[in-house]
């Protein structure tokens, strides 16, 4: 250990006071793994946009070690390199030494939610969508409506065509903002669908709260899927919000409330697993142990509900597709999301399952392992990046000429088709579940 981060700042003087304090401190034995190698860096999409060693996995990992010692101050330059990560993890699948790096990341933002004072609108819309509005699925459903009756009622082109947009700089912004559905899936909450032929497993659908109001279709294309392939699918009422966004902003008092929520719910029915299509709320689900302190018992709890935890395209490449499909000659290429790649090392099942579709041909894109610059609400707070890194996605996207981009994670669905659009590509994009729905061969 004498090469860590953490020895080389401790050889070098008494351990000065942490600059940091209360809950979530960025643990030691998380950041003492790091022996500064270097071999993240070029994994590193922020690193290789600017090539600023402060805006490396090992730049960030280093200033948290001087905030932890007291060498500097939690003020607005670690703020910046901090909330400049888009906490894709890329990092973590390069790291030879096994640093999680989204551990100590999501710590340091929760050190600065609690220690560090963002400007005054900065603080209010947080406060909105992290505390007042993301727990409340009432408020989710009102707020979808307002959007869909701007999307639908020609409000929104007439925005568009005033320019204002661009006046106020909304325009990048408002170009993301998700398509909201007519009918939500909240209605849905509490029904069981049942297997078609013998029943092979009993699953429960993580339904999310953005997702039900503008993926409802991806939804029930899962549960054609998952019931079509001899699995009955329930629903549960009272789920809520994985707290993805919370966490990953270092709301984790709200994260914590959430999980708490999701827990009950989960492991108050008996399934064979929990199923989620989105990989960035699979990966906090799974990793809802690292919300509370070992030994606890929602702890435990937390570990119960991870051996259940499964991707949609993990458990159902691990099944094994027993419906019928059919398909026409199409050419796909794959965008991996951070959060299922990185996230939760799931690389080869999404793939199983696009070849298993007649007529399929996978191209593989250069660099499908690098960020879109989705990454939660990253392209919300960090526009102008993720629209670079957007417009480097779209560079490999069209050079692979196939006229299907396919991803497994509904924030990259969204940012991928804004990409499609603004690069005019002329490419569709669709979630891995949508094409196994089409393709599958539906009985009389
Ligand atoms: S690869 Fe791992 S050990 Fe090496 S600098 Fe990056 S985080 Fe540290
Ligand atoms: S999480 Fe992604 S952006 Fe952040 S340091 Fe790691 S590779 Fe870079």
């Amino acid at each position: 250990m004498t090469d860590s981060i953490a020895n080389t700042e401790q050889s070098t003087g008494p351990q000065l006071r942490s600059g940091f304090s209360g809950a979530d401190i960025p643990a030691y034995e998380d950041y003492a793994h790091c022996v500064h190698c270097g071999l993240c860096l070029n994994n590193c999409p922020t690193y290789k946009l600017w090539g600023l060693e402060a805006d490396s996995p090992r730049g960030r990992i280093r200033q948290i070690v001087l905030v932890d010692q007291g060498r500097l101050p939690l003020g607005d330059s670690f703020v910046k390199h901090i909330d400049q990560c888009l906490d894709c993890r890329a990092c973590e699948s390069a790291c030879p030494s096994g640093v999680e790096y989204g551990k100590l990341v999501e710590a340091a933002r929760a050190q600065i939610e609690q220690n560090y004072k963002r400007p005054f609108f900065s603080r209010l819309a947080r406060n909105f969508v992290f505390r007042g509005l993301l727990p409340y699925p009432g408020r989710i459903a009102v707020l979808a409506r307002i959007l869909y009756i701007y999307q639908c009622s020609g409000l929104q082109a007439l925005v568009r065509a005033t320019g204002i947009l661009r006046l106020v700089g909304m325009a990048g912004k408002e170009k993301l903002l998700p398509p909201i559905d007519r009918e939500f899936f909240f209605s849905k909450l509490g029904k069981t669908y049942p297997a078609v032929g013998p029943r092979r497993a009993r699953v429960a659908l993580f339904a999310g709260c953005v997702a039900q109001v503008s993926f409802s279709a991806l939804h029930e294309a899962t549960i054609r899927v998952l019931t079509a392939n001899g699995c009955e699918v329930v629903v549960p009422a009272g789920q809520t919000c994985c707290g993805a966004l919370p966490s990953h902003a270092g709301v984790r008092d709200v994260a914590r409330s959430l999980a708490r929520v999701n827990l009950e719910v989960f492991l108050g029915g008996e399934f064979d697993a929990v199923i989620t299509n989105a990989a960035g709320c699979g990966s906090t689900l799974k990793e809802y142990e690292h919300l509370f302190a070992a030994g606890t018992p929602e702890h435990e709890k937390a570990h119960a509900f991870r051996k259940k935890m499964r991707d949609a395209t993990e458990f159902l490449a691990d099944l094994g597709i027993s419906s019928q499909l059919s398909g026409k000659p199409m050419r796909v290429t794959y965008q991996d999301s951070c959060h299922l790649l990185h996230g939760q090392k799931i690389r080869e099942a999404p793939r199983k399952l696009l070849r298993a579709i007649p007529g399929l041909e996978l191209v593989e894109m250069a660099m499908a392992d690098y960020c879109c610059g989705s990454a939660g609400s990253y392209n919300v707070t960090e526009t102008e990046t993720s629209l670079a890194l957007l417009a480097e996605k779209m560079k490999h996207a069209r050079a692979t000429n196939a006229p299907v981009i396919v991803t497994a994670n509904p924030g990259c669905l969204l940012q991928m088709r804004a990409g499609a659009q603004i690069h005019g590509t002329g490419q569709e994009v669709f979630h891995v579940m949508e094409l196994l729905d089409h393709a599958l061969v539906k009985q009389a």
